[in-house]
């Protein structure tokens, strides 16, 4: 038996994503096979095919971190329970065993990997994952929506946390129309905070405000971060939540607060930063860096998902077959939310 999948061998351009046929594994010990409905794409698939400078990706690799299906198949050790259940697939990756992962904070674990980024991922018609990254797909939540919520859900919650961001602060939200950003604008508004956001198009604008942005701003304009202190009272912005780094960052330190608290979980427009240290310790600023997110967190996620509290955007979706259209139209900077990719359709 063979399933289709999209397969990096070599990094480059959207032709060294190749659509492949390859034998449908059986899983070991430990482990399930997971027959996927929807899986949705991150920023990292992208720099799974482009490759990044200083970084081995194990190739070849299924990208794909994100995804939801049936169980289809379990290996030896494992529940009964999970076989034909509908299920979300934790996209961290920890050895359940140490310190870190003992304390709950498994993304600090030595061994710590994502799916689709150190081992094949979701891009695919089924995958083998361990019995430990499966979780219950919440009650009448469609496979898509279930697909695009946990690393975008997972990283934002993550990132707000360790900003302490807490009710009656000012969160600036930078490139609000990302799968990050969308999440962080709701996750925000829960938290009580007021939300400034950043949108290069209209329709992405439209979109923070329509999630609860109360003032957004074209980060076009050279002195956007000037509009972020107007609005502010001329104090800048408690929280910023960054993952653009490089043509938004010098704005963003200075719309932040004394006090302030920078994070970020990526640099989409390039890592090299300027930062001001004159500025950041007599304003007693801190910037943090932050990465994926705890498997405690996703169980609470995929409730406030239940409850539909939180409700990921879904900008489009593409088949397996159509991936490259999925590629290409993320690399273009023109989605809003989430792109989900369903099952092959020939
Ligand atoms: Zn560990």
């Amino acid at each position: 038996m063979t399933m289709h999948c999209a397969q990096v061998r070599e990094h480059g351009d959207l032709d060294q994503l190749l659509l492949e046929q390859v034998p449908i594994e059986q899983p070991s010990f430990g482990e399930v096979r997971v027959r996927l409905r929807a899986s949705a794409l991150n920023h990292l698939d992208l720099w799974v095919r482009k490759g990044v400078a200083g970084h081995r990706f194990p190739l070849p690799l299924i990208p794909g971190c994100d995804g939801a299906g049936v169980v289809e198949a379990l290996g030896e050790g494992t529940d009964q329970k999970w076989l034909g259940r509908d299920v979300v697939l934790i996209p961290g990756l920890s050895c359940g065993l140490c310190g870190r992962c003992r304390d709950g904070d498994d993304m600090l674990c030595p061994e710590y990997g994502i799916l689709g980024e150190t081992r094949n991922g979701t891009c695919a018609e089924t995958i083998i994952v361990a019995e430990r990254q499966l979780l219950d797909r919440p009650e009448g939540i469609s496979w898509e929506q279930a697909a695009a919520l946990p690393l975008s859900a997972l990283t934002a919650w993550s990132m707000l946390r360790k900003a302490r961001l807490t009710a009656g602060d000012t969160l600036l939200v930078i490139a609000a129309g990302s799968g990050v950003g969308t999440m962080a604008i709701q996750l925000g508004q829960l938290l009580g905070a007021r939300i400034i956001a950043t949108g290069s198009s209209a329709a992405k604008r439209q979109l923070a405000e329509k999630l609860g942005a109360t003032q957004t701003l074209d980060p076009a304009d050279p002195d956007w971060w000037k509009e972020v202190k107007s609005h502010t009272d001329g104090q800048g912005a408690d929280v910023i939540f960054e993952n653009v780094g490089h043509s938004t960052f010098e704005g963003s330190l200075k719309a932040l607060a004394r006090g302030g608290r920078l994070v970020t979980c990526g640099a989409t427009s390039g890592s090299q930063v300027t930062v001001e240290l004159n500025r950041l310790f007599f304003k007693n600023q801190q910037i943090i860096g932050s990465t994926m997110g705890r498997r405690s967190d996703l169980t609470r996620l995929l409730r406030l998902q239940q409850q539909r509290k939180i409700e990921p955007v879904i900008d489009s979706t593409f088949s397996l077959k159509q991936i490259h259209s999925a590629h290409q139209r993320m690399e273009s900077r023109q989605s809003c939310g989430k792109i989900v990719i369903t099952p092959w359709k020939e």
